[in-house]
């Protein structure tokens, strides 16, 4: 959850999100999948947009499958969706297991030892959860020699309402890996060996691989917040949120003069500079420094000297004064600057930005 809420009138900056268009994608990638059922995963957050709100708007658009990372992410979510499975990435943990069941919690179970302690919690009923196998992260998940196991002693699933079988690709977002069909064909060996359940496999940008990679349930989570799952192509997702800051004062500099910590930025000659109230602590990336950008109008600004905790400053020597005074603002993310824009300049991901973006930021929900 994001804490206390900033006012307006006492934030430096203004996110808005845009409900409307987190349902849109919902429904744009639905229709990528024809028959299987699209999940969404709303962890950390909701990728930093608000699980509470994208959860709500999600379910109004037909979801009913919910993944988070966290235990305490599902005990939250619940409070939000009575209605709705939610299913626990991160898988049991020892001595948690009457928070999963108080709170109808599926957890993803991991590991042999996790199948064990979820069955010895099913005593008279039987107790819903998921089965993750590793099919080429090295990460979470059952071994091939774990799915074997069970496979030749099935007994030791015996009281599991086995929900949904499930395994995570590692370079959908590369349409041409050679890993994508590794994993795809693990994939299929693990179902024969444990065909209950509903299969999951493909993540937003697997569900772009094709039909093969659908199966029963598919999983997205970035592409329903705007971020492109196919990076090599034009973005097919809406963007849901925008990013402005005001202008907290501008000074006129002469060359030779330096911008910020550190001096890393000397100006050339006689020079406007623009200071916003954001900073690294808001999730504005300290490697933006002297690389970021933002737009005063379609006036193009470049970020000069060292991302400050609290503070960033762009040359606007080329914007016409009219336009750029103290409290006009500056776009740091929208119609001329992606999340995906802005992750290259940083050197990272949209998902690195979307889950960064600040507490300290006022936000303003749209079309929810
Ligand atoms: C985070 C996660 C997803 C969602 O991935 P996106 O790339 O954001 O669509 C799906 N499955 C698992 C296991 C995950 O950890």
């Amino acid at each position: 959850m994001t804490g206390c809420p900033t006012p307006e009138a006492e934030a430096g900056a203004v996110l808005s999100i845009d409900l409307g268009a987190v349902a849109d994608n919902y429904r744009i990638l639905k229709e990528r999948l024809d028959r299987a059922e699209c999940a969404a995963v709303v962890k950390a957050d909701g990728y930093g947009l608000g699980a509470a709100q994208v959860a709500q708007v999600l379910f109004d658009a037909g979801c009913r499958q919910f993944f988070v990372a966290h235990v305490g992410e599902g005990v939250r979510l619940r409070q939000t969706l009575d209605n709705a499975d939610i299913h626990i990435l991160n898988g049991l943990l020892p001595d948690a297991e009457a928070t999963y069941r108080t709170h109808r919690l599926i957890p993803v179970l991991n590991s042999l030892a996790e199948i064990d302690a979820w069955r010895d919690n099913a005593d008279t009923r039987t107790l819903p959860c998921d089965l993750h196998a590793d099919t080429g992260m090295l990460r979470l998940g059952l071994q091939p020699k774990d799915v074997q196991t069970l496979a030749e002693q099935p007994e030791r699933l015996s009281g599991l309402d086995i929900r949904v079988v499930l395994s995570h690709l590692a370079s959908a977002d590369d349409a041409d890996s050679p890993q994508n069909s590794a994993q795809l064909e693990a994939f299929e060996r693990t179902r024969t060996a444990l065909p209950m359940g509903r299969a999951s496999f493909a993540n937003s940008s697997g569900i772009f691989l094709g039909s093969d990679y659908h199966f029963d349930l598919a999983r997205p989570g970035v592409a329903l917040y705007g971020v492109n799952p196919t990076p090599d192509h034009p973005n097919p997702m809406r963007p849901t949120i925008q990013l402005k800051a005001r202008i907290a004062q501008i000074r006129d500099a002469q060359a030779d003069e330096t911008v910020g910590y550190g001096a890393s930025h000397t100006v050339g000659g006689p020079t406007r500079i623009a200071t916003l109230a954001v900073g690294y602590a808001d999730g504005y990336l300290r490697s933006l420094s002297g690389r970021g950008y933002g737009y005063i109008g379609d006036h193009k600004i470049p970020l000069v000297g060292r991302v400050s905790m609290d503070l960033i400053t762009f040359d606007v020597t080329a914007v016409p004064q009219e336009l750029c005074h103290p409290g006009a603002w500056v776009e740091l993310i929208g119609p001329h600057r992606s999340v995906d824009d802005v992750a290259t300049e940083a050197g990272t991901i949209g998902y690195e930005i979307l889950t960064s973006l600040g507490a300290r930021y006022h936000r303003v929900y749209k079309n929810g």
